[in-house]
């Protein structure tokens, strides 16, 4: 039998066969040129993404993970300090902290935001507590205001991890301009996506900034090259950031494309005779979409008549959650219950304009008349 819709859970090509040409043509031009990493397309890009956040500083870096991990070694954070943020996250937020040294703490997910529940911030800042790292997970922007309330109560260091959320918005402002610092990645199926591994820092503060310059090359904090301190080797080079140079100005209108889709399906799925089985987060403004999940009892088979019958492909992010994992069983703050509920029931459903494109009702449709065949009642 062939499935009736015919769709990718993402696909990254389809996203750079769109601007292949301007891509073409950006490539061409670092081939030709005397300097393949940490050159000028490097520095134009850092300067106009940290214009795009509202930041004063953009430190490009080799991963989103080197990006979270850089943060914190910038803020001198290390063995014996404890960094508050989420298990239902990408493995990279707690391994950048762990990598540094320092802790994970765990507190568990509003259930209709599916992001940290800021009610539980204050309770799990202990005197070892160093940072915040607040996930702006799926794309949707964590109320901001009232973790830099907290932080600054406790004077703590704020990290975003806005892997996800590229121009996500929280009262008006881009994610990635309240935090002390804020980690990107630029992996290529993220909203602002390169060919390979790609990761940038955003702070506002001279000196943090001035310091991760030298954490990316050996340490180097002069014009001699001396060390300063033994730093690493995390740049972004050349043709990523030429890349991303042609992709950042069309992050907009795409993000406006995707926020079309989400609210299409949102809306369809919630008024759909299956709407009594689907949990949806909360469709904020301000959020970019990274990816739709929805929560369903049965998942793993409706996962599996998607696929077969449907040909619609789905992924699950994340599960199971990280202190379900043998590598973070002991970070957990508390009961994690939304956390490992979500874990057990999100699938992440195709969301990307290139692949959905004008074919948001018939994604609707069949996700509704599967769930309703898997959950007869
Ligand atoms: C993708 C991702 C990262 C890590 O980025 P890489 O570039 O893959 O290292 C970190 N945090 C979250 C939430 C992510 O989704």
């Amino acid at each position: 039998m062939t499935p009736r819709v015919q769709l990718p859970q993402a696909s990254p090509s389809l996203r750079i066969a769109r601007y292949r040409a301007a891509i073409d043509a950006r490539i061409a031009a670092v081939l030709s040129s005397q300097s393949y990493i940490l050159g000028p397309e490097v520095e134009q890009f850092e300067t106009a993404f940290a214009s795009y956040i509202g930041a004063q500083h953009c430190v490009g870096v080799a991963t989103g993970t080197d990006a979270l991990a850089l943060a914190l070694r910038a803020l001198g954070i290390g063995r014996g300090d404890e960094v508050v943020t989420v298990s239902l996250t990408a493995a990279a937020t707690a391994s950048a902290i762990a990598q540094c040294g320092a802790e994970p703490r765990f507190i568990d997910v509003d259930p209709h935001t599916r992001c940290m529940d800021v009610n539980r911030l204050s309770a799990a800042i202990t005197p070892r507590t160093a940072a915040i790292m607040p996930v702006h997970l799926h794309g949707h922007p964590v109320d901001m205001t009232a973790v830099m309330e907290i932080a600054d109560r406790h004077a703590l260091a704020v990290v975003e991890d806005c892997a996800q959320a590229h121009g996500a918005q929280h009262n008006g402002h881009r994610v990635g301009s309240f935090g002390t610092l804020a980690a990107f990645s630029f992996y290529p199926t993220k909203n602002l996506g390169c060919i390979g591994d790609g990761g940038a820092v955003v702070t506002s503060d001279a000196a943090l900034a001035t310091r991760l310059r030298a954490l990316r090359a050996y340490g180097w904090q002069t014009a001699e090259r001396i060390s300063t301190e033994p730093g690493w080797n995390s740049r972004l080079d050349e043709l990523q950031a030429g890349i991303l140079n042609v992709l950042l100005p069309e992050l907009d209108s795409y993000t406006s494309e995707r926020r079309a889709i989400a609210r299409t399906i949102h809306q369809g799925l919630s008024t759909s005779p299956a709407g009594d089985d689907i949990e949806l987060a909360t469709l904020d403004p301000g959020s970019v979409h990274h990816q739709f999940a929805i929560a369903v009892p049965n998942r793993d088979l409706i996962r599996q008549h998607l696929g077969k019958v449907e040909g619609i492909g789905t992924a699950i992010h994340y599960c199971p959650a990280l202190h379900q994992q043998p590598a973070y069983a002991a970070c957990a703050t508390d009961e994690l219950a939304n956390t490992e509920l979500l874990a057990a029931r999100m699938i992440s459903l195709p969301i990307q304009p290139e692949v959905v494109g004008d074919r948001g009702s018939q994604l609707i449709e069949a996700v509704a008349r599967v769930v309703r065949a898997c959950n007869p009642s």
